[in-house]
Formats: structure tokens, C-alpha cells, sequence
């Protein structure tokens, strides 16, 4: 390098942030961080202590034991077997967060200060990343375990919930997935006008002890191999506003598996219909109370939206990962693609919409109570963001970007997904609408 350069890089480099800032006073140095660390470094800096831990563990976790099995699961889904990851994830404390120790796996300090699908969404961009099959399999059923806290019915939480919660963390995991999504009805039991019109067949007569569920679900995670369902159905001659919540178990008479899905993305978690014949459901297996069901349902969205825009996030930062690695070790032109200024422009752009995806995800579950409008709102914003991150990694990558799990490409097939099921984004779009009707139509606020 010629002399003068040497003397511009010096230049260069005592004017950096780091550096100049030497020149300030003891209590100007204490006012700015310039402490040079990672953004996940960071953001991890930034959560209630219990939150930090479940991050880190999350984070070693996916790479350990998700890491190694995502191409498999992705290219061969019909042979990867879920048991032994469901397992290990279960060990590890990772499928009984939806309640605080001693009951369940999380920290009571994040629990109590946030919403309790908080310290579930940290944990869900750390699998994402690594592969969107896997963190759904494993997501999938905190949702099917949700409708049974958000009952909030005492009996249903201490006949149901905290049993399975006890044998998981004995080590004997089960696996529950949540549906309510049926043939003729997908968007219309996530949102309230579509509701009012639903074309709903699965239905629910009373009997003597019990009730007998016939009828059909469809699209539903982890249907195939879930130990239980938490399904819900109408009642004999009533509407959408008789849904009531079950838990079909199985093994009961009349309750079979269909149909499974060929998917885009998120192949390791399968996509199954769910097929009731005279389905007799003893009184027991009512979650909460009857008529209680599109509340719950409601809530229970409310809850698991955050985790489905930390998911997307996840998938996101994966790709986004894999942009930068090959950016890194990619000579083009005689230098390393990071090095031109108009790829760090590129690389910038992904960064803010990282950023400002986990900022809204955080900010949506950040009180105890859920927050519809917040919780659409993350999940759409994340989504979106995420499908554009992932598009924006494979074009960085050019050929090597398409190629089967080696590039984005995988990620990008998962983030697809995000902005479809939990509602579609012009779904989870008319839920913050709702919500914010009042203000919006001019009836409150400024
Ligand atoms: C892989 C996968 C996994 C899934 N997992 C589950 C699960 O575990 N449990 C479960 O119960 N469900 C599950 N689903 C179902 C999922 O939540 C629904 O598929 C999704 O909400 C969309 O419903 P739909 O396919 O019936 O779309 P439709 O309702 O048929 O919508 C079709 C189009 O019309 C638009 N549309 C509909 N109504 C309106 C309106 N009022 N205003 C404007 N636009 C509208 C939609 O946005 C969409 O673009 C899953 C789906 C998939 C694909």
C-alpha cells in the first residue's frame, strides 16, 4: 500500500466513533455505547434476565441439535421422524414455556412482566433460523396447548394442562396441536364478520355424559402425529357462536387421520386433515366452558401471532446469515463483495428490517396481557419484512442463492408461509382495524 494511503486509512480510522470519542470527557464517554459487539449481542442485552437465558439456550439448542437435522427434515419429510427432536426439545425445558416455574419452564420474572408467549417468541427466531420445519413442528404445540390456559377455567388447566406439563418434564413429552381451521372455513374463523357467516360442519351433539363430534379439519400442524388435539366445533343447530373448544385424544373411536399435505415450506411439520366419526368426547374434555370457543380462539391468535412474527424473523435473519457469510467469502472484481459500499447499502437495508421486525415483536408481547391489534401488527410487519429479507438474500447470492438447501432458498420457501396461516396479513391487516375502530373511525382519542 503506497504511504499516502497508510495515512488516509489512519485518518480514516481515528475518526470512527470508537475512536473519537477517547477525545471526550470522563462523562461523555459514559453518555454513548460504542462498545463494539454483535446486534444479537446486543438485543440479548436488552432482556429481563430469564429472557437472556432462554435466548442463549435457544440459540445453542437450534444449533446443536436442529442444525444437523434441517436438510433432512426439509428434503424428506415423510421419513424424518419428529420424536427424537421432540424429545430432546422437552428435555431441555423448550415445550412447557407457555407457564412459569415450578409448573412449567419459564422465568417468572419475564412470565409476570411480559406476555406469556413472550420468552415462546425468543425462542422461536433462534429454531427458525436454523430450519422453519422444525421450529413449526416444535411451535406448534404451544398453540395447541394454549386454549387450555386461555380458558382460563381452573379445572381444565389443573385436569389438562398441568399433567402434560408434569410428564414432559418428566421426559415423556406428547405432542398437542391446535383446529380450527375446516374445509369451507379458514379466514372466516379468524376474523369476526367472516365469522358471522361461517359454513361450519365439524359439530358437536350433547349426549348422555359427554358430547359425539362429527365433522372435518384441515391445514392442521403437527395433526398427524399430535397425542392430542384442542378442536373446535359448534353445537348441534347453533352457529360460530356455540364454539366450543374439546380435547380429542388419540386413539378415541371414530378419530382418524386424512389427508396430509405436499408443502412449499415448513415440510417437517406436517399439514394434516382431521377426520371425526361419531367421535365420543366425555364431559371431562371440555376446555373451559361451553360457548366459550371463539374467545378462546380469538385470544389464543392474539397470543400465538407474536410467535408466528418471531418465526418469520427467524427465517429472516437465517437467510440474512447466509447472504453475509457469502458476502464475506465471495471475491468478485478483485475484492470481497462485503467490500463494495453499494452491498454494505444492501446489507444495511436487511439489517433495519431485522431490527424493526424485532422491535415490534418484542414491543407486541412486551405486557402481560396481549394486545390484538399489536400482536396482528407484528405479525404481519414480520412476515412481510421476512419474505422481502429472504428474496433480498437469494438475489445477493446469485446462483449459489436458488440452489436446494444450500442457499436461501429454504428460508425463503418457509417465510412464505408466515404471511399465510394464523390468518392471512389481510386478515391479521382487518384485526388491528377492529381493534382500533374507535380511534380509527373518529369515536375516541384525538
Ligand atoms: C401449512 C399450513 C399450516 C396450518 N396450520 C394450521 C393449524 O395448525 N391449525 C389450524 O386450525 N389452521 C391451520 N392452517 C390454516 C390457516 O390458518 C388458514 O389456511 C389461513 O388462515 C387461510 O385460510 P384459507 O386457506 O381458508 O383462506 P381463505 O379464507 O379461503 O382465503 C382466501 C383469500 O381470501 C382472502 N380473504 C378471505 N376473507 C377475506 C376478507 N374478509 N377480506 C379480505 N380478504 C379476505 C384471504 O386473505 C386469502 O387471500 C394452516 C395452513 C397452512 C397452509
Amino acid at each position: 500500500m503506497k504511504p499516502e494511503a497508510l495515512d488516509l486509512q489512519a485518518r480514516v480510522d481515528a475518526l470512527r466513533p470508537g475512536n473519537a470519542s477517547k477525545h471526550l470527557d470522563f462523562f461523555g464517554k459514559l453518555l454513548v455505547d460504542n462498545r463494539e459487539m454483535t446486534i444479537w449481542e446486543h438485543d440479548t442485552g436488552l432482556l429481563p434476565v430469564g429472557a437472556r437465558i432462554w435466548r442463549r439456550r435457544a440459540r445453542d439448542f437450534a444449533r446443536r441439535y436442529i442444525r444437523p437435522d434441517a436438510v433432512r427434515a426439509d428434503s424428506l419429510p415423510r421419513e424424518y421422524d419428529p420424536r427424537p427432536i421432540v424429545s430432546q426439545a422437552a428435555r431441555k425445558g423448550f415445550q412447557t414455556l407457555l407457564l412459569a416455574l415450578p409448573l412449567g419452564t419459564a422465568f417468572p420474572g419475564s412470565y409476570f412482566l411480559k406476555s406469556a408467549s413472550f420468552q415462546v417468541a425468543v425462542v422461536a427466531e433462534e429454531f427458525a433460523a436454523e430450519s422453519g420445519g422444525i421450529a413449526l413442528l416444535l411451535m406448534a404445540h404451544h398453540l395447541g396447548c394454549a386454549p387450555l390456559i386461555l380458558s382460563g377455567h381452573v379445572p381444565t388447566i389443573l385436569r389438562h394442562l398441568l399433567p402434560l406439563y408434569a410428564r414432559t418434564l418428566r421426559g415423556r413429552p406428547e405432542i398437542m396441536a391446535f383446529a380450527i381451521t375446516e374445509p369451507g372455513a379458514g379466514s372466516d374463523v379468524e376474523e369476526t364478520e367472516g365469522g358471522a357467516e361461517a359454513r361450519l360442519v365439524t359439530t358437536a351433539r350433547q349426549v348422555d355424559g359427554g358430547f359425539v363430534i362429527n365433522g372435518r379439519k384441515c391445514f392442521i400442524s403437527d395433526g398427524a402425529i399430535a397425542d392430542k388435539v384442542t378442536l373446535f366445533a359448534k353445537l348441534q343447530g347453533e352457529g360460530l357462536e356455540s364454539w366450543t373448544c374439546f380435547l380429542i385424544e388419540k386413539g378415541m373411536e371414530g378419530y382418524s387421520i386424512g389427508r396430509q399435505e405436499h408443502k412449499l415450506g415448513q415440510r417437517a411439520s406436517d399439514a394434516s386433515e382431521l377426520i371425526l366419526d361419531d367421535v365420543r368426547v366425555p364431559q371431562r374434555n371440555v376446555v373451559g366452558r361451553l360457548r366459550s370457543g371463539w374467545a378462546n380462539n380469538r385470544n389464543v391468535l392474539n397470543y400465538s401471532r407474536p410467535v408466528v412474527g418471531a418465526m418469520a424473523l427467524g427465517h429472516a435473519r437465517g437467510a440474512f446469515e447466509r447472504a453475509l457469510e457469502f458476502c464475506r467469502s465471495t471475491v468478485r472484481g478483485g475484492k470481497r463483495l462485503i467490500d463494495y459500499q453499494d452491498v454494505q447499502i444492501e446489507l444495511a437495508d436487511m439489517i433495519v428490517k431485522l431490527w424493526s421486525a424485532r422491535a415490534l415483536i418484542w414491543h407486541s408481547c412486551s405486557q402481560f396481557r396481549c394486545y390484538q391489534s399489536a400482536s396482528a401488527a407484528a405479525k404481519v410487519a414480520a412476515s412481510d419484512i421476512s419474505f422481502e429479507v429472504c428474496t433480498k438474500a437469494m438475489e445477493i447470492m446469485g446462483d449459489y442463492g436458488y440452489l436446494e438447501n444450500r442457499g436461501a432458498e429454504s428460508l425463503w420457501r418457509d417465510s412464505r408461509l408466515t404471511q399465510i396461516y394464523e390468518g392471512t396479513n389481510q386478515i391479521n391487516r382487518l384485526a388491528v382495524i377492529e381493534h382500533q375502530w374507535a380511534e380509527i373511525s373518529g369515536r375516541c382519542g384525538n
